[in-house]
Order: structure tokens, then C-alpha cells, then sequence
């Protein structure tokens, strides 16, 4: 059976709202598909496992932010590497926010981050919170929740993951939500994301697997219930 080893970054530290529903959706999907998900956790120190296909990562505190900021700079052209080579990739709030250049909060402490997205992040006095909507050409609408100090801007030509129709994005001004560089994703949707917005963990899958350069025909899978409640969250008048 054909194997597909998911990398979760950090699932001590950046575990907000839920964030672990991302792994665990993708692994159940990967099944689903017929495919052998092999699940690998890094935490701080620890060593980084051989193979990997897909990275996860999720939202976090300031703090948490702070106390992963060395081991993540240590690691940082490690995964480097694997964004050139096309590995999929979803950073999730604190994380993708660590994956920009910077994230200075908004008591002033600046936390260096690995520059994968071209985008620097001030925290600012009052969280961007509430029900988002976003518009992207690969993955369709995204619906999710956000909840972040942090304004981000993307700098030069870093692409955006798409356009908020509802909600803040990256900073309530210029209706860009978060960015995209070859095949990693970043963004401050949480929901979990992944649950209600099963073509984009379908898209991930996909990507893992021209990764490996495997050709795998993916199931039909029944999302009914994917389907009912993304209707609620367009139906959604807030
Ligand atoms: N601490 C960061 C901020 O407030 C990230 C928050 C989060 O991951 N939900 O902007």
C-alpha cells in the first residue's frame, strides 16, 4: 500500500482551536483513499524524521510563538528544502506567521520567523476575530474561523492563498488571506480548516503524491456533511 508520511510540527506548542483536526482529517481521508498514512510528530529537539510527504502546523500564543522561535530557526533550511522540492505544506496562524520573516507582538517582543512567505507580522491592539470566507484559483472557497492579534503583510511578490470575501485576513485592510509559496500554505482560517473544506485536504493528498511521484486515482468519498455545513457557514449572516 502506498504510503504517505505526515509531518505535525510543534503539536505541543501550536495546538489552538483545534488545529490537531487538520491531521486528523488528512490521515482519516488518506485511508479513505486507500493509501497508508504514517504520522510523525516534531517537537523541540527532537530529531527530524527521513521521510516525509506532507507538513502540518498549527496556531499558537505569542508565548508558544516565543518558546518555538529558536528551534524552528534551527530547523528552518531543513524546510526550506523540502518547500523547493514541492513537499505540501499548511501552517495555521502562529505558525504561518513564524513561516513569514517576523512577528512582532503587540507588546513589542519580536519573534524571528524562517522567511518561506515574504510577509512580516505586527501584533495590534484589538484580535482580528470571527467567521471567514476566502476565495482562492486552486482550492475554491475556504471557510474558517480566525482569531489573531497579528496583521500580516505580505512584502514584494509573495502571493496571497486567496481573498477574503468575509472577514479579516491577513489584516482587516487589504483583503488578502494568507500566502502560498510552490506548494506550501499558509493561513489564519482555523475551524479546524480541513473538516469543512475537504477538497483543499483532498489537494494536500494530491500534492504528496506527485511529491513521491506516484500516480493514485482518489476515491469518491461521501462529504455530505462537509457539504451541509459549508452551506451553513455561506448561509451564515455574520
Ligand atoms: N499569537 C498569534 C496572534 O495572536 C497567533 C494566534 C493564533 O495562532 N491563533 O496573532
Amino acid at each position: 500500500m502506498t504510503k504517505i508520511h505526515i509531518l505535525h510540527i510543534y503539536p505541543n506548542e501550536m495546538n489552538t482551536y483545534g488545529d490537531r483536526g487538520n491531521l486528523l482529517t488528512l490521515t482519516r481521508r488518506t485511508e479513505w483513499h486507500g493509501l497508508e498514512p504514517v504520522v510523525h510528530y516534531y517537537n523541540v529537539g527532537d530529531k527530524l524524521p527521513k521521510d516525509v510527504d506532507v507538513v502540518l502546523g498549527g496556531g499558537g500564543q505569542d508565548s508558544a510563538q516565543a518558546d518555538i522561535q529558536k528551534d524552528i530557526l534551527r530547523i528552518g533550511n531543513w524546510l526550506h528544502k523540502l518547500v523547493a522540492a514541492d513537499v505540501p505544506m499548511l501552517m495555521v496562524c502562529g505558525t504561518y506567521q513564524l513561516f513569514g520573516n517576523r512577528f512582532v507582538t503587540h507588546d513589542g517582543k519580536e519573534i524571528k520567523g524562517i522567511g518561506i512567505f515574504d510577509a512580516d507580522t505586527i501584533g495590534g491592539p484589538k484580535r482580528l476575530i470571527g467567521n471567514t470566507a476566502v476565495e482562492t484559483t486552486d482550492f475554491g472557497t475556504l471557510y474558517g474561523f480566525e482569531n489573531h492579534s497579528g496583521r500580516t503583510t505580505l512584502l514584494h511578490d509573495q502571493a496571497p492563498l486567496g481573498r477574503v470575501t468575509r472577514g479579516n485576513g491577513n489584516n482587516g485592510e487589504d483583503q488578502t488571506e494568507g500566502a502560498r509559496t510552490r506548494n506550501a500554505i499558509g493561513t489564519y482560517l482555523h475551524g479546524p480548516l480541513l473538516p469543512n473544506n475537504p477538497q483543499l485536504a483532498d489537494s494536500l493528498i494530491m500534492l504528496a503524491l506527485q511529491y513521491r511521484k506516484t500516480a493514485v486515482d482518489l476515491k469518491t468519498i461521501d462529504d455530505s456533511l462537509a457539504a451541509t455545513s459549508r452551506q451553513n457557514a455561506r448561509n451564515r449572516s455574520y
